[in-house]
């Protein structure tokens, strides 16, 4: 495995963290993709269609905001059997935000998207944060960074950083961003027909003997709502 801080961190760092999941349990050869900063629809639906070809679940951290303005795409990747977690609701980042402010976003986060799972915007946090909020969620990490977002690096070496350093139990980070979209549009097909190839699997991230905190049922309204609509619509 080559050296790349970028992608893969080494244990020495992980280690500080050791509440936080990096990597799942590596006794099957299964790896779990992850998506943040949707659900967009210029880029979220283009995912679903994508994995649900390949029957792949995976999990998306969504942003609050995202979740707010597309509730139907949020919809869809419930419906369709993936897992959510939390990635605050205005995508802030720990180390330049109060910790008021920023448990605030994300419990606001958590009305729209009711997950045990949190992972933090640009993956880092505060201390005090770090032990706040492993008290309240599972918060996770990755074992590879795909740097999908990264326009100074070619879609050649995004899958070459997916495939170096993916291995049994890898969290795999992507996003379902704009930003990322030209690199992802390229290098997830690719991606995801290599590693099955090289006989992996693929699952959601699960863990439900964490309590949910914070859940109100303001997801609940939201799908009532889009059912109403979407009733409506058949009226009309
Ligand atoms: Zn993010």
């Amino acid at each position: 495995m080559r050296f790349k801080l970028q992608v893969h961190l080494p244990q020495y760092i992980t280690k500080w963290f050791p509440l936080a999941v990096w990597r799942m349990p590596d006794d099957t050869k299964t790896l779990y993709l992850t998506f943040d900063d949707g659900p967009i629809p210029e880029v979220t639906p283009w995912v679903l269609d994508l994995l649900r070809s390949y029957n792949i679940k995976a999990t998306f951290f969504a942003v609050g905001e995202n979740v707010f303005h597309n509730p139907e795409i949020f919809e869809q990747i419930i419906d369709e059997g993936h897992a959510v977690g939390n990635h605050t609701y205005h995508h802030l980042q720990g180390l330049k935000s109060d910790n008021r402010t920023y448990y605030k976003d994300i419990v606001h986060a958590n009305k729209l998207i009711g997950s045990n799972l949190f992972r933090p915007p640009h993956g880092w946090l505060k201390r005090a944060q770090y032990r706040y909020l492993s008290g309240k969620y599972k918060i996770v990490m990755w074992d590879v960074i795909s740097c999908d977002y990264n326009q100074n690096i070619t879609k050649e070496e995004v899958l070459q950083n997916v495939l170096d350093f993916a291995r049994a139990g890898s969290i795999i980070t992507f996003h379902d961003s704009k930003k990322a979209a030209s690199h992802l549009y390229w290098v997830l097909p690719r991606a995801i027909a290599a590693l099955k190839a090289e006989g992996y699997e693929f699952s959601k991230i699960e863990f439900p003997k964490v309590r949910r905190l914070f859940y109100s049922p303001a997801l609940q309204r939201i799908r009532r709502l889009r059912n109403n609509i979407r009733q409506l619509s058949l009226w009309a």
